[in-house]
């Protein structure tokens, strides 16, 4: 019955994420059609019924009309501010003209800036919202899967330097995300697959009863199934708000929040080898270092060869990528683990690896040898 009562939820009245911070609390709301009813629920939220909004080209054609509609519905005021699409908007250069631009329209402290897209957008406008007039109130309408489960909790903002991804940046919370549901029907199915690899993540780091409840409908949420995909966002932010709300700022000495990194130490030499051109989305990245992880896991004789041929037959199943057989090239194992090497992730000259016990079972280690990590991308098809 319960099941019934969310599922219905869903349509009539959003999913409700509670995140509660040492000194912030904020829900994230899961449903359809949040987007046109916008004005609503800011409404009662917003300091004074004046908003900005920073989308990108793609989202602004496909969302930003219902959002603007919605916000003028309660009397909202709202400006558009438009980056172009992709990575690079989360430069300096891009972040500088954009506050340079939002200051000459005209700004107060009690201006409300809403990020409206995927996760470049919210990085952005996160960061645009803790450092102009040193913060302002942010709300976030996350449009990407990936966003949705995965960024719009938790807090982090922020922008690329020339020496990596996201090494500039803030902890800055919103006072609410929207996570609508139908926004999602516009998406790519490789996006859906890219943001689909993070709930399967947060399944294999500590909740079985989710991963098993992805080997039940993942081909659904794949196909964009908006039921599904409210589920599957409601199951993942509630995980990730869990993680968060214990190691808010990844300063836990163990685990923690450093879990979430599951599958990223590999996932991130295979995009940097790919130089972050569009050819590996994130995701997918993090879909290989899934199998990845759970494949080393299983060479440390951690982890029963019965799960990593679990995760493969249903990441296989669904067409995801589960190995380096994904790509037409074959790649150095030792280039990837001189990139593993560069990773911010490396302290004291150690990599810090999270494995797995078993599915729904992470923890970290700093005892893996590299050799042992040569032998796993060998097998895998370096
Ligand atoms: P993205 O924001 O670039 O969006 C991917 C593509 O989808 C873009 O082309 C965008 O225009 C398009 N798009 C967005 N919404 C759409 C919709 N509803 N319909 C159709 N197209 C749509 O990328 P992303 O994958 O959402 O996010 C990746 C970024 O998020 C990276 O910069 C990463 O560093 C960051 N990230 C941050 C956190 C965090 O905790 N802050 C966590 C994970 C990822
Ligand atoms: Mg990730």
């Amino acid at each position: 019955a319960q099941r019934i009562i969310e599922a219905l939820d869903t349509y009539d009245h959003p999913l409700r994420v509670p995140v509660t911070l040492e000194s912030h609390r904020y829900e994230v709301l899961i449903g359809s059609d949040l987007i046109s009813r916008a004005g609503a629920y800011l409404a009662p939220i917003l300091p004074r019924k004046n908003a900005v909004v920073i989308t990108d080209e793609t989202v602004a054609t496909l969302h930003l009309p219902r959002l603007m509609a919605g916000l003028a519905e309660t009397g909202i005021q709202a400006t558009p501010f438009v980056v172009p699409v992709g990575e690079e908007s989360k430069s300096l250069t891009r972040y500088a003209a954009l506050i340079n631009d939002i200051l000459d329209h005209g700004m107060e402290r009690r201006t409300t800036v809403i990020g409206l897209g995927g996760g470049v957008v919210g990085d952005l406008s996160g960061f645009v919202a803790a450092s102009i007039l040193r913060g302002v109130p942010f709300v976030q309408i996350p449009t990407t899967l990936l966003s949705q489960v995965d960024s719009s909790v938790g807090g982090k903002t922020g922008l690329n330097a020339r020496a990596g991804k996201n090494l500039i940046g803030a902890f800055y919370q919103p006072q609410i995300v929207l996570a609508d549901s139908s926004a999602l029907a516009t998406l790519s199915r490789r996006e859906r697959v890219a943001g689909y690899a993070e709930i399967v993540k947060a399944g294999l780091i500590a909740d079985p009863a989710l991963f098993k409840w992805c080997e039940a409908h993942g081909a659904e949420i794949l196909d964009g199934d908006p039921a599904a995909l409210a589920e599957a966002v409601n199951r993942a932010c509630r995980f990730k708000a869990k993680v968060v709300m214990e190691d808010e700022k990844e300063t836990a000495a163990q685990d923690g929040r450093a879990l979430l990194n599951l599958g990223h130490s590999f996932g991130h030499a295979l995009e940097a080898h790919f130089r972050y051109d569009g050819r590996l989305l994130h995701g997918e990245a993090v879909s290989i270092g899934l199998h990845l992880a759970a494949a080393l896991s299983v060479k440390l004789g951690y982890c029963p060869e019965e799960d990593l041929r679990r995760l493969d037959a249903h990441l296989r199943a669904l067409g995801m990528p589960a190995g380096l057989d994904w790509f037409d090239e074959t790649l150095s194992a030792d280039a990837l683990i001189r990139s593993m090497a560069r990773d911010k992730k490396v302290s004291d000259g150690r990599l810090s690896f999270v494995l797995m016990r078993g599915i729904g079972e992470a923890f970290t280690s700093r005892d893996v040898e590299m050799d042992t990590v040569r032998d796993v991308l060998v097998e895998a098809g370096c």
